[in-house]
């Protein structure tokens, strides 16, 4: 199944509970607008390369659209288009003023120098610059991008428009990045891990953890984990996977990935084959990697209770239905991994405003719109009788959906589709 095809069972599952109907769930699922440009540059060596970038616009209903900037060698429209949809659904359960784009270009980041990255960069920017903007479209890194790309966004955008460094998020600090940006995802997850543990009696420190993934996501994630007591005892990169039943030394093994670019090699750990790792003996489990991980293959290995999606788009529709039917729980990535978008947006308001705020106050809010987000995504459990995802969606299509109708985009009240507060 593609990645746009799983995003819309999600969306159409929660639509039809919701009783949106044909013609709204028609509205929402399509893409405002998708951008395809070629951006040519001159390679070091002298000769001329072709890049094709993409842009996809989902809905901005809310607010300007947000979302991430990808370089991989296998972005395609397809991929761009469900994650952008996702951004759409996730920005709207963290009530965040945004709607959900995402881009990419189609190139190996780790055959392109320095110098090229940033030539491909600038091209993107000369071709879509009028598209994007601090309240159009806010741009933010993702796979193969980091806070120096953004950098030369904001560079090469500031040349058409003026200094703007809120046409994206993610920046260096000194160009207006947020503190705390780096492990927000991370430690939103842990705070989402938290009040779901709460929720069933149990806490951080009870249960064992195994992690798919030790990049941004993987080792935030271990580190704050492991800071609340939660033994890790098992961690997959590209190179391997590692397990101590024991519980993994997370402050060591972050050191000696730093030095050694990846896990593999790590002695306080035994080996084990890197597609083990989801079927690992744990309470806890989560992707923080790729996508399309947990399929009607590989669902049936897993032994975890809990499952939390750091990654985007882990888990195929067959999977998700074969977890619920077993009683197994998944926090869904539009809910478990928003941490990251919701500093983004403390970032874009920090730069709107010309004034920084301390990392404990970034913390502090990440905080309260995560715990505010489950509490809705509860409520609305309660309410309908559904799973954690497909209350997640339902929140976020009644969200957008009454935004639409706010603003007259669409005729019908669907103030109706929000459940009541309880008293
Ligand atoms: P990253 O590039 O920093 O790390 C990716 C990690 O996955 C690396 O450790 C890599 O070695 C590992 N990996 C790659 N292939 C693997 C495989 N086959 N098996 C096991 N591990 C493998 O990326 P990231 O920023 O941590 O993002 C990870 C996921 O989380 C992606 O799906 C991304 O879209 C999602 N996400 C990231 C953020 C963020 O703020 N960084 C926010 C929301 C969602």
């Amino acid at each position: 199944m593609r990645a746009s095809e799983a995003t819309r069972y999600y969306f159409s599952r929660a639509a039809k509970r919701l009783g949106i109907g044909q013609r709204l769930e028609r509205i929402l699922v399509a893409p405002r607008r998708e951008v395809k440009v070629e951006c040519t540059i001159e390679r070091d060596n002298g000769e001329l390369a072709t890049y094709v970038g993409f842009r996809v616009q989902h809905d901005n209903s809310r607010g300007p659209m947000k979302g991430g900037l990808r370089y991989h060698p296998d972005v395609d429209p397809d991929e761009v288009n469900s994650l952008a949809s996702l951004m759409t659904w996730k920005t709207a359960v963290a009530n965040l003023p945004y709607g959900g784009a995402k881009g990419g270009i189609n190139c190996d980041p780790t055959q392109l120098s320095y110098s090229e990255l940033q030539r491909v960069t600038r091209a993107f920017v000369d071709n879509i610059h009028d598209i994007i903007g601090p309240t159009l479209d806010v741009p933010a890194p993702d796979m193969g991008t980091n806070a120096q790309t953004m950098a030369w966004i904001v560079d090469q955008y500031s040349k058409y428009h003026g200094w703007t460094p809120q046409v994206v998020t993610g920046k260096p600090i000194d160009l207006g990045g947020s503190e705390g940006r780096e492990a927000a995802t991370g430690r939103g997850l842990v705070y989402a891990i938290e009040a779901l543990l709460t929720d069933h009696g149990k806490q951080i420190s009870d249960m064992t953890y195994a992690i798919q993934g030790f990049g941004n996501v993987g080792s935030w994630t271990a580190r704050f984990l492991n800071a609340e007591g939660g033994k890790v005892v098992a961690v997959s990169d590209a190179g391997g996977a590692i397990y101590n039943k024991g519980g993994i030394d997370i402050e060591d093994l972050i050191n000696f990935s730093m030095v050694r670019g990846g896990i593999s090699g790590f002695t306080h750990a035994e080996a084990v084959p890197a597609d083990s790792l989801l079927a690992t003996e744990c309470d806890v489990l989560i992707p923080a990697a790729l996508g399309n991980v947990l399929t009607q293959e590989t669902a049936p290995s897993v032994r975890a209770k809990f499952i939390i999606e750091g990654a985007n788009g882990p888990t195929t529709p067959e999977a998700d239905e074969y977890f619920i039917k077993e009683g197994m729980i998944v926090l869904p990535d539009i809910f478990a991994n928003a941490g990251g978008v919701i500093v983004s947006y403390f970032e874009w308001v920090q730069n709107v405003q010309q004034f920084r705020w301390k990392e404990d106050r970034v913390n502090a809010e990440l905080k309260t719109l995560m715990l505010d987000a489950y509490a809705e995504i509860k409520r609305t459990v309660k309410h309908s009788h559904s799973d954690l995802r497909t209350a997640a969606f339902q929140l976020a299509i009644s969200r957008v959906a009454k935004a639409a109708a706010l603003r007259g985009l669409e005729n019908e009240s669907f103030c109706m589709l929000v459940p009541p507060k309880s008293p």
